[in-house]
């Protein structure tokens, strides 16, 4: 007869999320028919695959195409309406957003008039010394139908235009993305639940944007950009306003501590939106140094964090090259500075390497609807027979198919801290245990 065995598993104390972005991908004839990760040779994140569960993952529902901003706001487990990513970006560059503030994404283009209408010439055409800064001063203030504009600057041509005096989010983009293709009138949304201030909005808007045209055409920077062969940079594009509304923060949520290393204002926004602590990171141009260095950074600090958010940019901006062996690169890169920390992990830990979505490096989509590969490694962990990380090995691991709100609940029980479900130790309902529970004193 079996000798009954204590059980030996040790209980894991955080949870890192390796969070490679854009990583899924579709298969191409130049890569014989397979993915970028497919084809690249990644022996440490096969390794990975090899000693946990894989499966599928979609933030939302299959075949829907998401932005970081929306996949990354599931991934952390809120389904509240989403504050967009204006906002976000305006909190990651340390900007104060007033109640009632409308911040959007703005950058500075190259247009051109044809027949009364305005067409994208070039995207962030290049600009030498201050000049972007100079523009910038150009069109940093507006007022139309009450409603107010102010243009701050990011990163060179990119910046927040801000909309104040009671404006409404509800109206289109005037970014078309697309060299060549016109830019989009700015209109009011159909969903708005103000419709009459939409449309002042949106009137505003195109004012403002028309505006900035005309100023921008008569620059005399421009004059001397026209002599030296340069586009004019003589337009502004908005697009993805955001509004500030409040949710509860991610420990109060999950009951982590939680921290996100990251190097773009999106991630450092969403991240004092729910209340983490931001550890921002520059990118170099070595993106496996870069992910070392950061699961290195995760790694000293493992003490002070139940879950950390380790990001790299760099599949999905090598898918938007479209070109299918720029990606396979940049993940034979990753890989490299994946394979520096696996020796390192313990039991303590539990690691998740996933993308937030698929981002095609063929083809016109901006990103795709496909689900991404991911896999988990660490203490009681089902360890099935994938061999390999990519979009089609993890399909038939144990961990089947993720999807939108799975994600936290999987980290609370992979960390041994999911509630039984009926349990109250404290007078909120929350997915952990324990919960933030009060002693039972007699005095
Ligand atoms: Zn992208």
């Amino acid at each position: 007869m079996k000798r009954k065995l204590k059980g030996t598993k040790p209980v894991p104390k955080r949870c890192i999320l390796l969070l490679l972005d854009g990583l899924g991908d579709r298969s191409y004839k130049v890569l014989e028919n397979k993915t970028p990760l497919q084809a690249a040779h990644t022996p440490h994140l096969d390794l990975l695959a090899q000693k946990g569960a894989n499966g599928l993952f979609h933030c939302n529902q299959y075949g829907l195409a998401l932005p970081s901003e929306n996949a990354h706001f599931a991934i952390f487990g809120y389904d509240e309406e989403f504050p967009g990513r204006g906002l976000l970006e305006a909190l990651g560059a340390g900007m104060t957003v007033a109640p009632g503030e409308i911040p959007m994404l703005a950058h500075f283009v190259s247009l051109e008039e044809r027949e009364k209408t305005l067409f994208l010439a070039k995207d962030r055409p290049e600009t030498e010394g201050e000049e972007a800064v100079i523009f910038t001063r150009a069109v940093v203030s507006y007022e139309s139908e009450g409603i107010t504009f102010s243009y701050t600057q990011t990163k060179r041509l990119d910046g927040i235009v801000t909309m104040g005096g009671g404006a409404s989010p509800a109206v289109t983009d005037s970014d078309c993305f697309v060299e060549g293709e016109p830019l989009i009138d700015v209109l009011p949304l159909k969903a708005s639940e103000d419709r009459d201030l939409a449309a002042r909005t949106a009137r505003a808007l195109k004012s403002y944007l028309v505006w900035c045209y005309e100023t921008l055409c008569s620059h005399p920077l421009n004059a001397a950009r026209k002599q030296r062969g340069a586009f004019p940079v003589n337009g502004v594009v908005t697009q993805r306003p955001g509004v500030m509304n409040h949710v509860e923060s991610f420990a109060d949520r999950w009951g982590l501590r939680a921290a996100s290393v990251s190097s773009g204002l999106m991630y450092w926004g969403l991240g004092r939106f729910l209340g983490m602590d931001v550890h921002k990171v520059k990118d170099s141009d070595d993106p496996g140094e870069d992910l070392f260095a950061r699961l290195q950074m995760a790694l000293h600090q493992k003490d002070d964090y139940e879950f950390i958010h380790i990001h790299t940019k760099t599949p999905d901006a090598a898918a938007h090259t479209k070109d299918p062996f720029n990606k396979m690169k940049a993940i034979e890169s990753l890989d490299k500075g994946v394979g520096k920390i696996i020796d390192i992990l313990d039991d303590d830990t539990i690691l998740v390497v996933t993308g937030d979505h698929s981002t095609p490096s063929s083809g016109p989509l901006v990103h795709s609807g496909e689900p991404v590969p991911i896999a988990v490694v660490g203490s009681g962990v089902r360890v099935d027979r994938v061999s390999s990380f990519d979009e089609v090995s993890c399909a038939g691991g144990a961990l089947g198919q993720l999807r939108h709100g799975d994600f936290m609940y999987c980290v609370l029980n992979w960390l041994d801290r999911a509630k039984l479900q009926g349990l109250m130790d404290c007078p909120e309902d929350r997915p952990y245990w324990p919960g933030r529970r009060k002693p039972f004193r007699l005095d």
